[in-house]
């Protein structure tokens, strides 16, 4: 929405512009806030003591604008379905938070969910990059070969 008018040209009334402006406060705000934290947490950050990365949190506002329609909703760079699982308390496994139960555990065995047909088809299909449930994720987990073969004995 432009400041002052709606799509179709007619003005906007006096509330619906305080709305906007009172919103897009809030968002500059929320992108302040941000560059703040990661100014402050700077050593905090570079040492690994906070794990998420400066690029991760400045994701946080680009969501939110994507979100009201003021940017491209982008997915983050994620490899959740290739290296975890999400067994919810109904016994429901996900490969992620946001896509699709593949299966339940009081059913059938975790390996046997995880290498199902169904659950194989999933990650050899998924392009994170284009799907839309993706591009609209609001959580990501990225872990590296590096990362996996530090977690091993
Ligand atoms: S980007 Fe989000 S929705 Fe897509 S696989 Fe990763 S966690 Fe799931």
């Amino acid at each position: 929405m432009i400041l002052g008018h709606h799509a179709d040209g007619a003005m906007n009334s006096v509330h619906e512009v305080e709305a906007e402006c009172v919103a897009q406060d809030a968002r500059a705000r929320r992108a302040v806030e941000v560059e703040r934290l990661i100014e402050e947490f700077h050593a905090d950050l570079k040492s690994g003591f906070v794990v998420e990365t400066p690029g991760k949190l400045r994701r946080i506002v680009q969501h939110f604008r994507a979100h009201i329609g003021r940017a491209e909703n982008v997915a983050p760079r994620c490899n959740a379905p290739w290296v975890s699982a999400v067994i919810e308390s109904s016994g429901d496994v996900r490969p992620c938070f946001f896509h699709p139960a593949q299966g339940n555990i009081h059913r059938q065995a975790f390996t046997e969910i995880i290498n199902s047909p169904e659950a194989l088809s999933f990650r050899a299909n998924l392009d994170v990059a284009t799907n839309e449930i993706c591009k609209r994720c609001v959580c990501s987990l990225y872990v590296s070969r590096q990362a996996e073969n530090n977690a091993k004995p």
